[in-house]
């Protein structure tokens, strides 16, 4: 009995201290000043951010592998609704090559979106893409094992939040939608953008775009999506973002995804030049998270969900029972 007692303090009391040191780490990070140095290669890579953004070895991070096979489609994943995304000119857009991305700013009236499963609205803050130096990857999520040359990112904030800094460490505070891109025709909608690049050719520069329509950067269908929450793909890697990933894909030509790869550069101006490219975060386990499809995405015939379902449920009442029955027995026979 006394064992048993004894048993139980001691489960409590390590799940108590690990909470403790997350605690710690999160502190940590708080303290921590800005502008420290991370690269997508080297000594500074991704394997090694974690050293210094302790955010990036947690348990939600992103970007990850997602199996449409594996997907709970979620009927309350609608339409989103899109205001403002057209091209408006009170709009400034500043684009700027920031030595990982090429990054466009959005001030002024921003672009706001809500539905999709949302709760609340959220204003559209910047956009920036992830690409590879070859077609077959480059982009930070992948779908059903395929890597795509490039993935943009639209990043909004909640409204509740006064801006992108103020939401940036919250779990409620970003969402982010993400788009595929595969080579096809030529897409003029996105002439305007591949026209600044050379004038931002080195880290640091930047440039005003022109008014632009965020609508014409993105696919045809915005109702096929996967919804899963998340974290910033760099660091330092806070887990605050919902993350929603369209089926769909933009097309652009052999010769636009050239641009990216080869007319931008990692380095400032009078340093050897190095090609701004393979600027991708490799994936992330998923751990115990669920990805969920929108509502209108059909499942493969063979039904895997129903599977999934059956065998989840059964692992988490086993692993339940078996617990309890540990329990039990020492309680009893100690
Ligand atoms: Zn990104």
């Amino acid at each position: 009995m006394v064992f048993g007692i004894l048993l139980f303090l001691q489960i409590a009391n390590s799940a108590f201290a690990d909470l403790a040191l997350k605690r710690s780490q999160i502190r940590f990070i708080k303290v921590k000043p800005h502008g420290v140095h991370w690269s997508y290669h080297g000594e500074f890579g991704p394997a090694n951010w974690l050293s210094v953004y302790p955010h990036c070895g947690g348990e939600k991070q992103s970007p990850v592998h997602i199996d449409s096979t594996k997907v709970f489609v979620d009927r309350k994943l609608d339409d989103f609704n899109f205001h403002g995304y057209d091209a408006t000119p009170e709009r400034n857009l500043t684009i700027k090559n920031n030595g990982h991305t090429v990054k466009v700013s959005i001030e002024g009236p921003l672009p706001q979106v809500s539905g999709g499963g949302l709760k609340d609205s959220y204003s559209a803050a910047q956009f920036h893409f992830h690409w590879g130096s070859v077609d077959d990857r480059g982009s930070e999520h992948a779908m059903d094992g395929k890597n795509y040359p490039m993935e943009m990112h639209l990043v909004h904030y909640a409204d509740k939040y006064r801006s992108l800094n103020e939401a940036v460490d919250k779990p409620d505070g970003l969402k982010v939608l993400g788009f595929f891109f595969e080579i096809g025709d030529r897409n003029p909608n996105f002439d305007k953008l591949i026209s600044h690049f050379n004038s931002i050719k080195h880290k640091d520069a930047e440039s005003t775009l022109e008014p632009i329509s965020l609508h014409s950067l993105m696919p045809e269908n915005l109702s096929v999506y996967f919804r899963y929450h998340g974290s910033l793909t760099t660091p330092p890697c806070f887990e605050s973002v919902t993350w929603t990933v369209f089926k769909d894909t933009v097309k652009i030509s052999k010769q636009q995804m050239e641009s990216f790869r080869h007319t931008l550069k990692g380095n400032s101006k009078g340093e050897k030049d190095e090609a701004l490219t393979e600027i991708y975060r490799p994936l992330q386990p998923l751990n115990s998270r669920n990805i969920y499809a929108s509502k209108v995405f059909e499942r493969p015939i063979d039904d895997p969900l129903t599977r999934a379902i059956l065998r989840d449920s059964a692992i988490q009442s086993s692993s339940f029972l078996s617990i309890v029955l540990t329990v039990v027995f020492f309680v009893l026979f100690s």
